[in-house]
């Protein structure tokens, strides 16, 4: 195989908001020795995904609502599992990053006196939450991407694939007993198919959720995640069960006319949004259909007493967006509840109509919520569409861009797979747990807890970003690590080889291969969970990533051979089959320990709580267990490096508390004239 080497002080892998973010920190702190390296910079998730009103979520910056760093700190450690130091981080930075992007030009909108008003998010108590429209993220990921061009910057380098993290051979470490080792860069494929092996004193992952890793998923199509590049090297992850699935929409987009403006995703076919907010308190039609489009039911309307019931549950799913298992038993998670039941287990098809309204609609037998809330809009009016166009006109644009006409055509939905809360485990200044020079941003970072402020996520990738370039900016460099990182090249490219090879002679399907495990993580590692379900899984799991890696690996001779597409996606299912079987394993290691139901998740337990008499029989609620909410699920692979041989680990550590600096400002300032802000 073909390898071309470089060098650097600082690799940053992913061009979603985090790395773009890292990418200009860095670049401001005169760090020239950095280059950013992506799929490209269409294919993130922050510049394709959205909802009703994307979030970003900050410390209150209007009227006379007090608020603190403490205090938000304290909401993201509300439903448990999270870590107080970096909820003070993203607490304390979330000014700094949120006036940056002001600043850059994202049009988050303030009044005539210069206030950020804000609303209630999910999981929010106070008015933090912003947005400037269903866009926030792209329009982050615009204004960080028109910067770096303003800066001239052209060290980020597209169309490259990382296949590999390099580290030195894992060591014993002082850290109890998991073993640790330093990073040394990566291996990506190029466009040209060749193979890049980049030497890194620092290595900032910004690659992502695991969106490759489920079969129902408003993850955009061209976003799979890498977390499983890090988890192959053995790096600690922690909250990995804590994930957010909720009511999204997915329509095929073939012969349809998608605006040109929309950018360039590679292979688009599907169009997936979170139906949130005015898509539900519009109150559309729910209706379902057999596979093949006959049998239309209004299929709510048994599990409630009379219409408006359901309707006001249809309404308050508006702003309880994503599943929350609090919420499962007579409240708007219910809804979710029975879509599941209609796609996943009858097998049936379900979509929201906006043409037509519910029947036996009427205004006056509505809540006082709900018919105060249309009342105020100016949307008491005949169907959805028309209700929709009054109070938000940009939610029906939005999928015409993407040639969908919500008022000739119901939308497809289902229970989703949206953002996992877990990640790498990172320090304050997310530094990986036993990966000396591995730093992990965005979504790949474990830094949410059990649920999270809705918004909090596109913070935690632009807090991160900051906090890694001044520590990265102020760090020492590293001795010579050529030795190792030509000997890592080696092995890498003796195992890339080996699994193509591998695949070539076993005629590995890779679409079948990624349906399979993303149709187990879907069924076992969603929303229901149940400890016999996952076994199963994990046993399949261990079944296929031995079928995908060869026994051993073994210098192949192809010095010519370039890589393919298609094999490129063969390695990319490596780690993404390796990702799941560690999702799963951390999955149980919390179930088994008797969490309960929390989060967006279900435990099954035969003695909870039956969830309506109409749905399954075994669908009964483990309650939560509140004990857990102070500590952390980590989880870890055992890897021996050289062969397929592997097993995980898991373990539970006490989540750390907010911490308590001094903050006497003659004290702080003598701390930071000394350098101890940046250590
Ligand atoms: C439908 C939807 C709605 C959401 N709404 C909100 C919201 O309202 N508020 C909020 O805070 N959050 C929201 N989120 C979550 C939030 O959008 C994401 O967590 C965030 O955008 C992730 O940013 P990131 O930079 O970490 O990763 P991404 O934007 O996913 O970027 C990952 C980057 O890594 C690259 N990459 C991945 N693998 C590789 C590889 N092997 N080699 C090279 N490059 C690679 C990708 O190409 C991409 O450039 C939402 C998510 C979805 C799906």
């Amino acid at each position: 195989m073909k390898v071309i080497g470089s060098k650097t002080k600082t690799l940053i892998i992913g061009s979603g908001a985090a790395g773009l973010a890292a990418a200009l920190r860095l670049d401001e702190l005169n760090e020239e020795e950095t280059i950013l390296i992506s799929e490209s910079a269409f294919d993130s998730v922050s510049i394709n995904a959205g909802s009703d009103k994307q979030t970003y979520y900050k410390l209150g910056l209007c009227g006379a609502t007090p608020d603190s760093p403490r205090a938000l700190a304290e909401s993201y450690l509300q439903a448990g599992g999270a870590d107080g130091d970096l909820a003070l981080v993203e607490a304390a930075n979330s000014v700094r990053a949120f006036m940056r992007l002001v600043d850059l030009g994202v049009p988050f909108p303030y009044d005539a006196y210069g206030q950020y008003a804000g609303y209630k998010t999910d999981h929010d108590p106070c008015r933090r939450a912003t947005s400037c429209g269903p866009y926030t993220s792209r329009e982050m990921c615009k204004a960080l991407l028109t910067q770096l061009a303003r800066r001239d910057y052209r060290r980020h380098f597209q169309g490259r694939v990382a296949v590999q993290l390099l580290a030195t051979p894992l060591e014993p470490s002082s850290n109890d007993s998991i073993p640790s080792r330093r990073i040394l860069g990566a291996v990506a494929v190029n466009a040209k198919g060749e193979l890049e092996a980049i030497m890194a004193d620092n290595v900032v992952l910004a690659t992502g959720g695991p969106g490759g890793l489920y079969a129902r998923s408003v993850y955009p199509e061209c976003h799979t995640g890498a977390i499983g590049l890090a988890l192959e090297i053995g790096a600690v992850a922690r909250g990995l069960p804590e994930s957010q699935f909720g009511l999204a929409s997915f329509t095929s987009l073939e012969g349809r006319q998608v605006k040109a403006e929309i950018g360039p995703q590679k292979g688009l076919k599907e169009f997936r949004w979170n139906v949130s907010g005015t898509y539900m308190q519009t109150l559309p039609r729910f209706i379902s259909t057999s596979a093949d489009g006959g049998d239309e039911r209004e299929f709510l309307r048994p599990y409630f007493p009379n219409v408006s019931a359901m309707l006001d549950m249809i309404f308050l799913k508006g702003y309880q967006w994503p599943f929350d298992s609090r919420k499962a038993l007579g409240g708007s998670s219910f809804i979710d509840l029975c879509v599941y039941y209609e796609t996943e287990v009858l097998g049936r098809r379900v979509f929201l109509d906006y043409a037509k309204d519910p029947a036996d609609l009427d205004f006056n037998e509505l809540g006082a919520e709900t018919k105060e809330y249309l009342e105020n809009s100016g949307a008491l009016l005949p169907t959805p569409i028309a209700r929709l166009a009054k109070m938000n006109p940009g939610a029906i644009s939005l999928y015409k861009d993407y040639g969908i006409d919500l008022a000739k055509e119901p939308l497809e939905i289902g229970v989703c797979a949206q953002h996992n809360n877990g990640g790498l485990a990172v320090d304050a200044r997310y530094r990986s747990f036993n990966i000396d020079g591995l730093f992990a941003i965005g979504e790949t970072a474990g830094v949410h807890g059990v649920a999270r402020p809705g918004g909090s996520a596109l913070n935690s990738g632009q807090v991160g970003a900051l906090r890694v370039a001044e520590f990265i900016a102020h760090k020492k460099g590293e001795g010579s690590l050529e030795k190792d990182f030509m000997a890592a090249v080696t092995n890498a490219t003796i195992k890339i080889c080996s699994i193509l090879r591998h695949a070539r002679e076993n005629k590995i399907d890779w679409r079948r291969e990624r349906r399979e495990f993303q149709r187990r993580m879907s069924e076992s590692g969603a929303l229901f969970r149940s400890a016999s379900a996952l076994r199963d899984a994990i046993n399949e799991a261990d079944r296929q990533l031995k079928r995908l890696l060869p026994d051993n690996y073994r210098r192949v001779d192809d010095n010519e051979r370039t890589i393919t597409e298609d094999e490129i996606e063969t390695l990319r299912n490596v780690q993404l089959c390796l990702a799941h079987r560690v999702y799963l394993q951390s999955i149980l290691s919390e179930v088994e320990a008797g969490v309960g139901s929390r989060g967006s998740q279900i435990t099954l337990d035969p003695n909870g709580a039956a969830v309506s008499p109409l749905l399954p029989e075994d669908w009964r609620v483990a309650p939560e267990n509140e004990e857990f909410r102070k500590v952390a699920f980590c989880a870890y692979v055992q890897t021996t490096d050289v062969t397929n041989e592997f097993g995980v680990s898991t373990f539970i550590v006490p989540t750390r508390p907010i911490p308590e600096p001094d903050e006497w400002f003659e004290n702080v300032w003598r701390d930071y004239r000394e350098g101890k802000a940046f250590e």
